[in-house]
């Protein structure tokens, strides 16, 4: 007699899931969508190579036209993924595009964006920057009903949503399936060559809409407008959803509103551009606020400040001009710096650090140093840099941070390590300062930080607060620990 088969209910489709996939994405991205303008893969391309800061993993541009979707993708940077013969291929008006940070999940081709796939309405490419705090449940939910996954990405589930919706037009698909998400997602979505764009209703993601030549672009920041020549039209609004057809806008909807809006702070803190605007602010601006307010609230003796550059120069420079001790540059940054195959046969504790920087010791030597930082996340940077810093003759090192101690996980689509990495979540200030080798350390307050930028807001600091404004669904039911989903 042949043995009965089982037939696998939902329990085993369950079981067969891991209840917490170490593998998912989170995605610290980039995004660029185009309509109606001619040679759309080239300013895809300059937009990408703008945000390029915002995820240097991979890259993808998909483009529209009579002849169908035409698709780039590729591990490593801009520059390396798309070269002067292979962008012309990529023919049309209409274009998304996409640079990812992390590579959780491995180097997966499926795992790049924009995700592309075909279903009864047309192409879809979509491109995502954020992270949906209810990826594992509506992935679970999915994965039940039959949904075949083809990447870790939380993104994927947004297409199946779309696919699977019953509604008859794309309008309405595209709001069925935004409707089910939850968390942190500015989205560039093309269905053929009709490009939709969202912002989650709580906006925690920028994505700012610009006119070049006749046509519509939406990019993650304002620096990407600046290098496509395009004119900055209007951030979209937290919940808003538009549609670009053959260059023109039409507002969908907006999604139901949050309770409140929470754009991230940490956009402002480190991750944007400098010479961006995001949420109506200059993001050099801001960052001089942050450096002016640390230097009330932190003081210090010194005889120069410097910047751990790039990030935390405009910082350091509203530190020098609040309290008078001149700027100077104390270190210099490797621009170049990739992944390398070297590694050194013996002290190689700070060789990561020294790779990236190196001190000038004609600034430094026997000169009391005030060092600004943007942010502490593992610390590891800064221990490094403290050593450097006095075997270059620098007589005290005080440290100073232009943000608060990042205590929590970020759940919204900053790319930070798990809560114990965090050096702030389990030691002091006094504790660090000794962790560090400094003579002082002083961080921004929360309140100082939030007061610096207070023109927009509230905003959202779950990173140094815990208040995390998106309900944190997979956390709750238990899909996903509270140490957060940890760097990739
Ligand atoms: P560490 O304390 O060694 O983990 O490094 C902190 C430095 O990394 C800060 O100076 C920031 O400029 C930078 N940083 C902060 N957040 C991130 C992030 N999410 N991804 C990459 N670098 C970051």
């Amino acid at each position: 007699m042949e043995p009965r088969r089982q037939t696998p209910g939902p329990r085993s489709v369950r079981r067969a899931l891991p209840v917490v996939d170490t593998d998912a994405l989170h995605d610290e991205c980039g995004v660029v969508g185009i309509s109606g303008v001619d040679y759309a893969a080239e300013q895809a391309y300059l937009a990408l190579y703008a945000l390029q800061h915002r995820g240097q993993e991979a890259a993808g541009i998909v483009t529209f036209d009579e002849a169908g979707p035409h698709t780039l993708k590729g591990e490593g940077l801009v520059g390396d993924v798309f070269k002067t013969w292979s962008l012309p291929k990529l023919t049309g008006r209409t274009a998304v595009g996409h640079v990812r940070y992390s590579t959780a999940g491995g180097s997966d081709l499926d795992n790049i964006q924009p995700i592309t796939a075909r279903y009864a309405h047309g192409h879809i490419a979509l491109a995502h920057n954020g992270n949906l705090t209810n990826h594992y449940d509506l992935r679970r939910r999915l994965v039940e009903e039959g949904a075949i996954f083809r990447s870790s990405s939380d993104s994927e589930a947004v297409v199946h949503l779309i696919a699977k919706s019953r509604h008859d037009t794309v309008d309405a698909q595209i709001d069925d399936a935004l409707t089910h998400l939850e968390g942190a997602y500015s989205l560039v979505i093309a269905i053929d060559d009709v490009v939709y764009a969202a912002r989650d209703p709580r906006g925690f993601r920028p994505l700012v809409l610009g006119r070049k030549d006749g046509g519509h672009v939406v990019v993650s920041e304002t620096c990407a407008l600046d290098i496509m020549g395009a004119e900055y039209v209007r951030d979209l609004e937290p919940g808003e959803v538009i549609r670009m057809e053959n260059g023109r806008v039409t507002p969908l909807r907006s999604l139901p509103p949050a309770d409140r809006a929470a754009p991230c702070i940490f956009e402002l803190v480190y991750f944007a551009r400098p010479d961006s605007r995001i949420w109506g602010i200059s993001v050099d601006r801001a960052r001089r606020a942050f450096g002016r307010k640390l230097a009330q609230e932190h003081p210090v003796d010194a005889d120069a400040v410097i910047a751990v550059p790039d990030s935390a120069n405009s910082a350091a420079l509203g530190y020098a001009e609040e309290s008078g001790i001149p700027f100077e540059l104390g270190m210099l940054r490797h621009h170049y710096v990739g992944r390398t195959f070297i590694q050194p046969s013996q002290d190689s504790r700070d060789f990561g650090a020294r790779m990236k920087y190196n001190p000038v010791r004609e600034v430094l030597e026997g000169k009391r140093v005030v060092v600004v930082d943007d942010s502490l996340v593992r610390g590891t940077t800064s221990t490094s840099l403290v050593r450097m810093l006095r075997g270059a003759g620098a007589r005290e090192v005080h440290l100073r941070i232009g943000s608060p101690p990042v205590r929590f996980p970020c759940f919204y689509g900053i790319d930070m390590p798990t809560k114990r990495e965090l050096i702030a979540s389990s030691l002091s200030v006094d504790e660090i300062e000794e962790r560090l080798g400094v003579d002082s350390l002083g961080y921004l307050s929360l309140e100082g930080m939030v007061e610096a930028v207070a023109e927009a807001g509230p905003y959202c600091t779950a990173c140094f607060s815990g208040d995390y404004p998106a309900p944190l669904v997979d956390v709750e039911k238990g899909h996903l620990t509270p140490e957060g989903p940890g760097r990739c």
